[in-house]
């Protein structure tokens, strides 16, 4: 048996899928006796291993930058192996071996392990759904499918991740149990499309049952759902979340754009009237919604018109969350095809004005809620000010909520609250009770 490494140095660059890849590799090192450090200052380790992102070109320079970065410190001594992982080696890895030979070894998305093998010690069954977690203890991700099956032009995700995989309900049950156990309060269901899940294992879309399963399980507050896609499944998803008490009326759905003649040449396989017809349904069935979506604009083919119907779209639906991209062609991809027609400075401008429309609504939104109270989640203190999340609202990426210094609160508490202010995109209020 090998010499089990001492120290060990993880670095997580990219979405939260990885980083749950990352919380399961080092769940597993640590149960071997590893120490184990996660995304902290570079510091004396044994070996440093970087679960890399290669999603877009923004991203792959990124992590070659994080990449040098380590191989920069074993030059120093400071580390004395480097290991990287993950989907930019799923899609460059032999130009990687030859570009960087600082790096002692390069393994792809599936080869977790290969890697605790080569690290001296061996995949444990029994550890399944064990994970050495990142976030705060009281919300966690949990991971219920990976890759997937839908082939959306601009997109190399399953390029890299493959085929849609989904976890067992069983399995997903024991790892929210064991996340329980941790502390954890909130789980937020992440894939590449959640929408398809089970699909692989049970031969239809199962989200809905995989719900039903989760929301029975003690301890488990707030069940919060990202990454969905516009598809006839979510009817079902819909029913469940309108009569559970702990599945959050929040609704991630990256819709990419609205125009029928982008959208099929995107290949999303539906049409405005499909995605208009599900937002409706869901306003209407659960009218205090919060529904977050990312958009594409710039995309070939993006005429002023069809830029003027997204703008118009945005005005009518009115989301609660929005992030929009400029398109950028992706090698290997479909739309790296098309004549990319649409000048870089047009692209910027389509992005500012959609987020300048995004702030005004979202202000009046915010403006609108001065007075309402609201359960929220307590989720961290910064300087005399805590900061907390209503159930329309993801960690990280969404509104928070600023409550000046308040003796007795506690990471991880629910607690009621009443809005006194807001601004474009954060509020403000105090504790009004347990
Ligand atoms: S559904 Fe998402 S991950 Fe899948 S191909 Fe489309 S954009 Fe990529």
């Amino acid at each position: 048996m090998k010499q089990i490494p001492l120290r060990v140095h993880v670095t997580t660059m990219g979405c939260s899928k990885n980083l749950v890849d990352s919380e399961v590799l080092m769940g597993r090192m640590s149960a071997a006796g590893y120490k184990v450090i996660h995304q902290d200052a570079m510091e004396y380790a044994d070996v440093a291993i970087i679960n890399t992102c290669g999603f877009i070109e923004d991203s792959i320079v990124e992590n070659i930058r994080q990449i040098m970065e380590i191989t920069h410190a074993k030059d120093h001594g400071i580390v004395k192996k480097v290991i990287v992982m993950g989907c930019l080696v799923q899609r460059f890895k032999e130009q990687l071996e030859l570009e960087i030979p600082e790096v002692d070894k390069f393994y792809g998305v599936d080869e977790m392990e290969q890697i605790l093998h080569d690290l001296g010690t061996e995949y444990r069954q029994e550890l399944l759904g064990e994970r050495m977690l990142t976030t705060p203890p009281h919300y966690a991700y949990l991971k219920i499918a990976e890759g997937c099956d839908r082939n959306c032009s601009f997109c190399i995700i399953p390029e890299i991740r493959g085929r849609n995989k989904s976890k067992s309900i069983e399995e997903l049950v024991n790892e929210t149990k064991y996340l329980v156990r941790q502390g954890v309060k909130e789980i937020i269901l992440i894939a590449q499309d959640t929408t398809r899940y089970g699909v692989d294992l049970y031969g239809k879309k199962s989200l809905a049952e995989l719900l039903k399963a989760l929301e029975k399980i003690d301890g488990v507050r707030w069940i919060r759902l990202q990454y969905t896609y516009p598809d006839n499944s979510l009817y079902d998803v819909l029913e469940v979340m309108k009569n559970s008490s702990k599945i959050c009326h929040y609704l991630d759905i990256p819709l990419q754009h609205i125009n029928d003649t982008v959208l099929q040449s995107m290949k999303r396989g539906h049409s405005k009237k499909i995605i208009s017809d599900l937002l409706d349904s869901f306003r209407n069935e659960i009218p205090d919604i919060a529904i977050r979506t990312t958009l594409i604009t710039g995309y070939p083919g993006e005429g002023q018109a069809e830029f003027e119907e997204l703008k118009s779209f945005i005005r009518q639906y009115r989301f609660e969350r929005l992030g929009v991209f400029a398109f950028s062609p992706e090698e290997g991809t479909e739309a790296a095809k098309l004549n990319d027609d649409i000048p870089f400075d047009v692209k910027e401008n389509r992005v500012s004005e959609i987020m300048e429309l995004q702030k005004d609504i979202s202000r009046e939104m915010n403006l609108k809620k001065i007075g309402n109270s609201y359960t929220a989640i307590v989720d961290r203190r910064e300087d005399n000010t805590w900061i907390l999340r209503s159930q329309y609202d993801s960690p990280e990426v969404d509104t928070e909520i600023y409550v000046k210094d308040q003796p007795g609160l506690t990471e991880g508490q629910f607690v009621k609250l009443r809005i006194t202010a807001a601004d474009d995109y954060d509020l403000y209020g105090e504790i009004t009770g347990e």
